[in-house]
């Protein structure tokens, strides 16, 4: 009984972790033509496991763990609105982390899922650009290790999403979708939720307010 009483103001201060933060997280692909025709959907599994509902689905998962913490979220995808609008892949890509700069967001989480032609190719990767983005870089990567994905790249690199962000931002690739074992993986609901865990521990790390 003590024990339950004690628990309740840790559990109102879990819940303010990140009041007063906003966080803009972006599931990769997932946009169409003007005239609705697909544009970029991303890769595909062997079993036809699509990056886009992937990446969507642990971008929701981040998002309501983030908002159970106190945070505000914005996703540049949603189950509401899962398709955006874009006929350049690149200008469509600087948008997404320009509204992220446009709010002064903590910080931008693109997710992806990666491919190869190689099924054998296997791992998570975490990219970065600027100084101010290494900290939650090497956050996701010591939380993403304990899933046992594997590792292929962590290192600074000039992408679109990550050249545009000013605030702290990241692009990190879950695994690889064209991996028979990791594809499966990735499009299980509760191996999806442990992503989404990893990478909200990793935005604890580097910016819950203590
Ligand atoms: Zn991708």
């Amino acid at each position: 009984m003590l024990g339950t009483l004690l628990s309740t103001p840790a559990s109102v201060d879990a819940a303010q972790t990140f009041t007063g933060k906003l966080f803009v997280l972006d599931p990769g692909h997932g946009t169409k033509y003007p005239d609705g025709s697909p544009n970029n959907v991303g890769a595909v599994g062997p079993s036809g496991v699509l990056e886009n509902a992937v990446t969507l689905a642990v971008g929701e998962k981040l998002g309501a763990l983030l908002r159970a913490a106190g945070a505000r979220v914005v996703l540049t995808r949603s189950y509401a609105h899962p398709y955006r609008t874009a006929t350049e892949k690149r200008i469509d890509n600087r948008a997404r982390a320009a509204l992220a700069n446009r709010l002064n967001a903590t910080a931008f989480v693109a997710i992806h899922a990666d491919a190869s032609t190689d099924r054998s190719v296997r791992g998570t990767s975490v990219f970065w650009l600027r100084d101010n983005s290494v900290a939650l870089a090497n956050a996701v990567r010591a939380r993403l290790a304990p899933l046992g994905l594997g590792e292929s790249a962590f290192h600074a690199r000039d992408l679109a999403v990550t050249s545009e962000a000013r605030i702290p931002a990241v692009l990190v690739e879950i695994g690889y979708i064209s991996n028979p074992d990791q594809e499966r993986a990735l499009a299980t609901p509760t191996f999806q939720e442990r992503e989404a865990r990893a990478l909200f521990d990793a935005l604890m790390d580097t910016f819950a307010t203590r």
